[in-house]
C-alpha cells in the first residue's frame, strides 16, 4: 500500500493495542479509494497535552479520543459540538485547518445501533445501567426521544448528577437509583428496552453480568454496549429469558461511521467498516 501523502488519522488511548478501529476505518478508506490511513496511537495520561500538540504540528487531520482521555482531553480543544458540552466528553476530533473541534458520537452510534435492528427508542421505556462516558453520551441522545428513563449506577452520586445534567438542559425527567438485584428489579418490570453502559462482561471478565435471566423477561431488547466478546454473558442471559438481543458490533460500527463522515464529508461504507470489526472480534 502506497501511503505516500496520505491524511493521516488515528486514535489515542491507554491501552491502546486492543482498539479495533484502525481495522475499521481502513476499510473504509480502501472501500471508497481515499487516500487515507489510520494508526493508533499509545498516549499516557502524562503525554496528552504534547501528543494534541503534535497532532496539530504533524498536521494528523481527526482521531477518536478513548479511555482515559475523553474527558481529560476537552481542556485541548478550540471547540465543542452540542453533544460533547452535554456529555462532558469527545470521542472524536477533526482538525480543521489547525483548529481542533470535539464531537461525541458515542449516542448517535447507540441510536443507530438500535434503529438497525427496528427497536426505534422513541416512545420506548427504556432502563440504561452506568453513568460514565458512554452511559452519559447514551442517555442524552436518548433522554430527547425515549418515554421514560432510569438510570442506575453503583455509586449513586454519579448517577444523581446525570440525572440532574439532563433536567437541567433538556428539561426532562430522568429516574436515578443505586444499582442492585431489587432495584433493577422494579425498573425493568415495566421497560422496553434494557441498556448496559459499564464494562461488565468485556473481556477477560466474561463471566460477570450486570443482569440474570431471572431479573429479565421476554418483552425486552437488551442492549450490551460491550463488544469484546460479541455475545456477552448478559446477552446469553437475555436470550436464556427468551429476549430480543442486540451486541455493541453496531454501537462501535455506528460512532465511527459518524466520525469518518464528519473528518472526511463522506457517507461511511457500513458494512465494509461492520465487516472488518466482525473479522477482527472472529478472531479473538
Ligand atoms: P467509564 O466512564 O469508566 O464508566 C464506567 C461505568 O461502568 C461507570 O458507571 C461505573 O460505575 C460502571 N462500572 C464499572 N465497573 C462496574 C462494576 N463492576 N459493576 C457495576 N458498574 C460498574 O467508561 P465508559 O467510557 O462509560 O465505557 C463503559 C463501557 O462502555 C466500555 O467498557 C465499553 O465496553 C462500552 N463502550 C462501548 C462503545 C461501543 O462503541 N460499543 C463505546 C464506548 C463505550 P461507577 O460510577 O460506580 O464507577
Amino acid at each position: 500500500m502506497s501511503t505516500e501523502g496520505s491524511n493521516v488519522y488515528g486514535v489515542i488511548g491507554d491501552p491502546i493495542e486492543h482498539s479495533l478501529s484502525p481495522q475499521m476505518h481502513n476499510a473504509a478508506f480502501k472501500k471508497l479509494g481515499l487516500n487515507g490511513i489510520y494508526l493508533p496511537f499509545h498516549v499516557t495520561r502524562r503525554n496528552l497535552r504534547p501528543a494534541v500538540l503534535g497532532i496539530q504540528v504533524l498536521n494528523i487531520r481527526g482521531f477518536n479520543v478513548t479511555t482515559p482521555h475523553k474527558t481529560a482531553i476537552v481542556k485541548f480543544l478550540d471547540e465543542l459540538d452540542e453533544a460533547a458540552r452535554e456529555v462532558g466528553a469527545v470521542n472524536t476530533v477533526h482538525n480543521d485547518e489547525g483548529k481542533l473541534v470535539g464531537y461525541n458520537t458515542d449516542g448517535l452510534g447507540a441510536a443507530r445501533a438500535l434503529e438497525e435492528q427496528h427497536e426505534d427508542p422513541s416512545d420506548k421505556r427504556i432502563v440504561l445501567i452506568g453513568a460514565g462516558g458512554a452511559a452519559r453520551a447514551i442517555a442524552f441522545t436518548l433522554a430527547r426521544r425515549a418515554r421514560s428513563i432510569i438510570i442506575l449506577n453503583r455509586t449513586k452520586h454519579r448517577v444523581i448528577k446525570l440525572a440532574k445534567d439532563i433536567e437541567q438542559k433538556l428539561g426532562k425527567k430522568i429516574l436515578a437509583r443505586s444499582l442492585a438485584r431489587n432495584s433493577l428489579l422494579e425498573a425493568l418490570r415495566d421497560a422496553d428496552i434494557l441498556i448496559n453502559a459499564t464494562p461488565v462482561g468485556m473481556y477477560p471478565r466474561t463471566e460477570q453480568t450486570v443482569a440474570k435471566r431471572k431479573v429479565l423477561h421476554s418483552r425486552i431488547v437488551v442492549f450490551d454496549s460491550v463488544y469484546n466478546p460479541m455475545k456477552t454473558l448478559l446477552l446469553r442471559e437475555a436470550e436464556a429469558a427468551g429476549a430480543k438481543t442486540i451486541s455493541g458490533v453496531g454501537m462501535l460500527v455506528h460512532q465511527g461511521a459518524e466520525a469518518f463522515r464528519i473528518w472526511t464529508n463522506h457517507s461511511p461504507p457500513v458494512e465494509a467498516m461492520r465487516r472488518a470489526v466482525m473479522e477482527q472480534l472472529s478472531r479473538r
